[in-house]
């Protein structure tokens, strides 16, 4: 998908910081981050939204979930706490029509979401 950000990201057509890579996974730092930490968790293969999921992505999406508790682990949040959010379609904010497991972790967050 060369129209697509975060494929572009994946082929490093587009820099961004890296903190983690796998031959399914890839996690990048947010560029407009609203946590101390903000990565995005990002399977190489081009999804649209959470709608297009298939029963065959149920371990990819797992990997995701797994890969996030291991960063937060990792940076020191996991009593503290951190959130995971998969945004869909419009109402729900999403802009990068890519699927991506926001990791925020670092300060209060607040319930219910803006
Ligand atoms: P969404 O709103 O689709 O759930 O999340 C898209 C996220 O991608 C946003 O948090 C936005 O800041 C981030 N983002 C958009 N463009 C870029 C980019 O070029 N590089 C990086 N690293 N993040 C981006
Ligand atoms: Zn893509």
């Amino acid at each position: 998908m060369t129209d697509c950000l975060f494929c572009r990201i994946i082929a490093r057509e587009i820099p961004a910081q890296i903190v983690f890579d796998d031959d399914d996974l890839l996690v990048f730092k947010d560029i407009n981050p609203q946590a101390p930490l903000h990565v995005l968790i990002v399977p190489k293969k081009h999804i649209a939204t959470v709608n297009d999921l298939a029963a065959a992505d149920d371990a990819l999406v797992g990997s995701m979930f797994r890969r996030a508790a291991a960063l937060a682990k990792e940076h020191g949040y996991s009593d503290r706490g951190y959130r995971t959010v998969f945004n869909c379609n419009r109402e729900a904010g999403q802009t990068v029509f890519h699927i991506h497991l926001h990791l925020l972790a670092g300060r209060g967050l607040t319930w219910p979401p803006g």
